[in-house]
C-alpha cells in the first residue's frame, strides 16, 4: 500500500462530497468520480442555454439538519433564506397553513404540531383519530429490531390498524408520505413512514421549520465546497461513470474501473443512489459475487418530475413553499415562489415558479408542450390568478428512477456503511444508519460515517464529529423506556408469532 492511503469516492452528491471533504482534510489522497456533468447529484443545478438557473427540484433544509448547517458555517457560506411558512392545497383550495413553530411557545411534542397547525377544513374529530398512532411512534425507536417489526407492513395498513380516519389519512398523512418518501401509503414501508414523520415533524416542535437556498444549491453550496475539496488536494472528476471494481487476490478492492481508466484504491466509498448502484453491480462480476450487492437488485426507485415556469406577470402567493394533494391518486406535488426564495428572481417583473411532482411516472412520457399546461392548470386550481397568466419560458427535467423507494420489505436489502468487502464502504440516503436523519442530512451523515470507517481502518487523521439528532423529549424517553421494559417481558414467550 502507498504511504498516503488512496480513497476513491464514487458519486458527487451530499454523501460523496461529505466523505471526500472530511478525508482530504485528514490528509488522504482522495479521488471523487462523478458520472454527471456537474457535482451535486440530485441537488445539482445548472444554467439553460438562455442563461436561466435551473435545478433538479427545490430542496428544503429542515430545522434538525444540524450537520449540514454546521458544514455551511465551516465553509463560511450564508446560502439560506430565513425560516419560511408553508401551505397545503387540495383541488378544493387552501387546506393547511403552518406557522414558524420555533417562534411559538414550546409545548411538549406533539402538542405544538397539533395545536399550532392551522387546518382550514379538517374536522377536529379526524385530527384526534391520530392519537392512538402515538404508540407506534414510541415503539419505533429506529433500532434494527424496530425496522424489522414495521418494515414488512405498509404505511396505509399501519394507519388503518391504529384507527386513523379515512379523511385524516387522505388529507394529511398520505400527502406527507408523497412529499417525504415520494410514494403513496400503500407503497411505503411503515418503518420508513414512522421514522420520517418523527424526524421531520414530531420529535420536537420546531422540526418542521424549513429554510431554502437563496439560489441553486449547486451554485450556493456545492461550487464553493468542491473548490475547498480541490484546494485541500482532492481530485474531483466529472463525466466519469464507474462501471466496475477490481478486487485483489485477498478479495479487497484495489481499483475502480471507469471506462478505459482504472483508479488505484486502498479504500472505496460508494455514494451513488439505488438505481446507479444497481447499474454498477449488474456490470461488475466482482460485486455480483457478493450476496449483499446482488440483493440491491431487490430495491426500487421512484420517478420524479421537476418543472420551472416563468409567467408574464406578478402573482401574489401567500407562502413561498406549498405542498399539494388530491390532484392525482398517487402523485404528490409541491410549488415554490422563487421570487420570494431566490435572490436572482427578487426583482423579476413576472413570477417564477418551481413545481415538482413525486411518484410521477405517468408524466414522464409527456412532452413539454403537454406538461406545461397541466402544471399551469394545477397552479390555477390553488391560486386562480395563474389562469390568466401567460407562460413565457419553462424548463422540464425528467428524473426517472431518481429517488429511493422505501418500499415495504426493502429494509432487509438495504446496505449498512460497512460491507462484506472490508475496504468498501457505502453512503447515501438509502444506507442504513442509526443516526435518525433523512434525505439530504442523512446522505451527508452517512458520507461522514463512511469517512470515519476509512479513518478507523487506516488510523490516519481524526474522525468527523457527527452531530447526533436532538435527544427525545423527557416524556418520550420515559414512554420508550416503559415500552422497552414491557417488550423485554414478552421475550419470555415463545418466538411463535410474526413480529
Ligand atoms: C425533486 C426532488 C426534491 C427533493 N426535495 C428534497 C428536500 O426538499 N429536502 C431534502 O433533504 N431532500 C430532498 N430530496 C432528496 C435529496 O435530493 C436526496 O436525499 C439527496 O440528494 C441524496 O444524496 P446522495 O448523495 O445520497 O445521492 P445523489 O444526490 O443521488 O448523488 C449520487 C451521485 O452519484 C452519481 N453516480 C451514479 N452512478 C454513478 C457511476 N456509475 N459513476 C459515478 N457516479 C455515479 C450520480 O450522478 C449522482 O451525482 C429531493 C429529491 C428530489 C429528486
Amino acid at each position: 500500500m502507498s504511504q498516503i492511503p488512496k480513497v476513491v469516492v464514487i458519486g458527487a452528491g451530499w454523501a460523496g462530497l461529505g466523505a471526500s471533504y472530511h478525508l482530504v482534510k485528514q490528509g488522504y489522497d482522495v479521488t471523487l468520480l462523478e458520472a454527471g456533468a456537474y457535482p451535486g447529484g440530485l441537488v445539482a443545478g445548472w444554467k439553460t442555454a438562455g442563461g436561466r438557473s435551473i435545478e433538479a427540484g427545490i430542496h428544503g433544509f429542515w430545522y434538525p439538519y444540524s450537520n449540514i448547517f454546521s458544514l455551511v458555517k465551516e465553509l463560511g457560506l450564508s446560502p439560506f433564506t430565513p425560516f419560511t411558512r408553508s401551505s397545503q392545497y387540495s383541488p378544493f383550495g387552501l387546506e393547511v397553513e403552518s406557522p414558524i413553530f420555533q417562534d411559538l411557545p414550546q409545548l411538549p411534542t406533539p402538542l405544538g404540531t397539533f395545536l399550532y397547525t392551522q387546518f382550514k377544513r379538517l374536522p377536529l374529530i379526524d385530527r384526534l383519530s391520530a392519537l392512538p398512532l402515538l404508540y407506534a411512534l414510541i415503539d419505533f425507536d429506529n433500532s434494527d429490531a424496530a425496522w424489522r417489526r414495521y418494515d414488512a407492513v405498509t404505511a396505509r395498513e399501519l394507519f388503518k390498524d391504529f384507527g386513523v380516519s379515512a379523511r385524516l389519512y387522505r388529507d394529511s398523512f398520505e400527502p406527507m408520505l408523497l412529499v417525504g418518501l415520494f410514494a403513496p401509503g400503500e407503497q411505503c414501508s411503515a418503518a420508513a413512514a414512522l421514522g420520517m414523520l418523527y424526524y421531520f415533524i414530531l420529535a420536537h416542535q420546531p422540526n418542521f421549520d424549513v429554510v431554502w437556498c437563496r439560489g441553486t444549491v449547486g451554485e450556493m453550496i456545492f461550487r464553493p465546497w468542491v473548490e475547498r475539496i480541490e484546494s485541500n488536494g482532492g481530485k474531483v472528476f466529472t463525466q466519469r461513470r464507474v462501471s466496475d471494481l477490481k478486487l485483489d487476490s485477498a478479495g479487497k478492492a484495489s481499483g475502480v474501473v471507469c471506462g478505459d481508466e482504472v483508479f488505484d484504491a486502498d479504500a472505496v466509498i460508494f455514494a451513488v443512489g439505488v438505481s446507479g448502484m444497481q447499474k454498477i453491480v449488474s456490470n461488475s462480476p466482482s460485486l455480483r459475487s457478493h450476496q449483499q450487492f446482488q440483493n440491491i437488485s431487490n430495491l426500487g426507485a421512484v420517478d420524479v418530475l421537476a418543472t420551472r415556469l416563468w409567467f408574464d406577470r406578478k402573482i401574489t402567493i401567500p407562502h413561498p413553499s406549498n405542498a399539494c394533494f388530491g390532484f392525482n391518486q398517487t402523485t404528490g406535488w409541491t410549488f415554490f415562489d422563487l421570487n420570494a426564495l431566490h435572490d436572482e428572481y427578487k426583482n423579476e417583473t413576472g413570477t417564477v415558479i418551481e413545481a415538482d411532482f413525486y411518484h410521477a411516472s405517468q408524466f414522464l412520457s409527456l412532452g413539454d408542450q403537454e406538461l406545461v399546461p397541466l402544471v399551469q392548470h394545477d397552479l390555477a386550481t390553488c391560486i386562480p390568478a395563474f389562469r390568466e397568466a401567460k407562460v413565457i419560458d419553462s424548463s422540464v427535467i425528467r428524473l426517472p428512477r431518481a429517488v429511493t423507494h422505501f418500499a415495504p420489505g426493502s429494509y432487509q436489502y438495504m446496505l449498512p456503511v460497512g460491507t462484506s468487502i472490508e475496504n468498501v464502504f457505502m453512503s447515501g440516503d438509502w444506507i442504513i444508519t442509526r443516526h435518525g436523519s433523512w434525505s439530504q442530512e442523512k446522505a451527508y451523515v452517512t458520507g461522514l460515517e463512511a469517512a470515519n470507517q476509512v479513518v478507523s481502518r487506516f488510523g490516519r487523521g481524526a474522525k468527523a464529529q457527527i452531530i447526533p439528532v436532538e435527544t427525545d423529549e423527557p416524556h418520550i424517553q420515559a414512554a420508550r423506556q416503559l415500552n422497552q421494559t414491557v417488550r423485554s417481558w414478552s421475550k419470555i414467550l415463545p418466538d411463535f408469532w410474526l413480529p
